[in-house]
């Protein structure tokens, strides 16, 4: 009987972790195809502080808010695009924000 009922708790658990990480999978498919998430969907700002204005404003997939670390820029499709990475301060993943910024004013 105890075995049964072992064998039974052993599958609960095993079945409820499957299902945290498959919505947490859902979540951040989804949010990595929100706009700004990918140099092919990279946002157009026209101004630089727009960038961090809209990073600060977001969160992450988890739901925890973010931290600017770092600021770059990449060639995508022949065009310059600023990067940006930040850190989720809950789940610590690493997120990319992709900006367009040919008509930023210098
Ligand atoms: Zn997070």
């Amino acid at each position: 009987m105890f075995e049964i009922l072992f064998s039974t708790v052993i599958v609960l658990v095993l079945f409820v972790t499957w299902r945290r990480k498959r919505s947490a999978r859902q979540s951040k498919d989804s949010w990595s195809e929100e706009p700004g998430r990918s140099p092919s969907t990279a946002i157009i700002v026209d101004r630089f502080d727009e960038m961090d204005r809209l990073v600060r404003m977001t969160r992450c997939h988890c739901g925890g808010r973010t931290s600017v670390v770092s600021e770059g820029s990449k060639t995508f499709d022949g065009q310059r695009i600023k990067v940006i990475r930040a850190d989720c301060d809950e789940c610590e993943d690493e997120l990319y924000f992709f900006f367009r910024t040919e008509r930023t004013l210098h």
